[in-house]
């Protein structure tokens, strides 16, 4: 198991099974294979509680060149650090200034990744050649014992391949990585199922790179002139949050998102699942409980002339409840595309709590393909601009 896959004849990708209820130090020796393969360099995939991430050495120049080869991940795109304990900040970030500091108190272990100045512990590899690192300290017991029992530092972006919806079981896992991992430790399935909030601490005020995990709200509790980056900076020049230049969360299948009154949004993707339908093709809905129940007879009634096609639901979870819909969001784009369907619609939320991250997620799914209906989806606190 210590060569990666392609120095062996056949690649192959070693599944291991733990139970995340068991003690520390359970996990800790179920996990220890896993670690070795860290240490001398491997690529294992291990869930967090945001969603499935691909873990190499982050000291190990050779491990994180194999992170972006797997993911086909753009060079250019710098990778989070994951750590099990607060003592290891210290290794990689030069300095950890006292809102850092007391964000990591409030958060940590937790879905929250810091931006501070780089140590030069920290290989230009993962961070992309910026001066600046990425860290976070995940709350998932295997995460975290696997971490422990590596005894590094582990560099780990979302376990899918570059551009593709971020994996939130063992499965999509397994879809996407079989054969150009070494190892994928399945630990059930990740709760959270949106990436972790990205906040850069090296600028005044903090800026939040990316909506995640931790909502606005709660960062500004601990600091109230925390500010959202606002749309395209990355798509040209130096970028803030370089992650924004890439595709991102992409189905397979075009997907269109629908903005508005929640009435309106139902009445619209009825109408053009129905003009789709007639011409034959196969359309998918990623929407909420109460969207699916409002379609359910129609959608057996769907039909008519000409040659019929078909609809599929992917029901993610309760539009009173963002958590739900965050915790299903990937998984239902992964169904439908399991399903082939030739194009997905998907419905909107407000975009206040973590309802600004299932936005962000959605608006770069979507890729501009948005079709506004009557009325306001999310809230007059939050711009348009800051989910995209
Ligand atoms: P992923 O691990 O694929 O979910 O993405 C990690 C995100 O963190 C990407 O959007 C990166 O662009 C961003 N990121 C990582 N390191 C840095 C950094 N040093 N400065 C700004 N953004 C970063
Ligand atoms: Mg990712």
């Amino acid at each position: 198991m210590s060569d990666a896959p392609e120095k062996r004849g056949k690649p192959t990708t070693v599944l291991i099974v733990v139970d995340p209820s068991g003690s520390a130090e359970r996990l800790e020796a179920e996990l220890g294979e896993a670690a070795r393969v860290l240490r001398d360099g491997g690529t294992v995939a291990f869930p967090t509680e945001t969603v499935y991430g691909l873990g190499g050495n982050a000291l190990d120049r050779r491990a994180v060149a194999r992170i972006f080869a797997a993911k086909g991940r753009p060079q250019d795109n710098p990778l989070i650090v994951h750590i099990a304990d607060m003592g290891a900040l210290e290794s990689i970030a030069s300095s950890v200034l006292p809102g850092a500091r007391a964000l990591a108190d409030r958060f940590w272990p937790g879905p929250l990744t810091l931006i501070l100045p780089k140590s030069d512990a920290i290989p230009d590899e993962v961070t992309a050649g910026l001066d600046s690192v990425a860290v976070r300290m995940p709350s998932h017991p295997v995460a975290a014992a696997l971490i422990r029992a590596a005894g590094v530092p582990v560099a780990a972006p979302s376990a899918n391949i570059s551009g593709r919806p971020s994996p939130t079981s063992a499965e999509h896992v397994w879809h996407d990585m079989a054969g150009r991992i070494d190892m994928l430790v399945d630990g059930g399935s990740a709760d959270i199922g949106v990436e972790s909030t990205v906040i850069d601490m090296t600028c005044s005020p903090p800026m939040i790179l990316r909506p995640g995990g931790i909502t606005l709200e709660e960062i500004r509790e601990v600091i109230p002139e925390t500010v959202v980056l606002t749309g395209g900076e990355g798509l040209d020049g130096p970028a803030k949050s370089p992650g924004l230049r890439h595709r991102h969360y992409s189905p397979e299948a075009q997907m269109w998102l629908v903005i508005g009154e929640w009435d309106a949004q139902v009445d619209e993707i009825k109408s053009r699942a129905a003009a789709e339908v007639r011409l034959g093709r196969r359309v998918g809905l990623l929407v909420s409980t109460e969207t699916a129940a409002k379609l359910c007879t129609w959608i057996r009634d769907c039909g008519g002339e000409g040659p019929v096609g078909e609809i599929i639901v992917a029901e993610i979870g309760s539009r009173n409840d963002a958590s739900q819909v965050a915790s299903g969001l990937f998984d239902g784009m992964r169904r439908l595309d399991a399903a082939e369907v030739d194009m997905m619609l998907a419905e909107s939320y407000d975009a206040r709590g973590m309802g600004l991250a299932i936005m962000n997620r959605l608006m770069r799914a979507a890729g501009g393909r948005i079709i506004r209906v009557q009325g306001e989806a999310g809230n007059d606190l939050i711009s348009e601009k800051s989910i995209e």
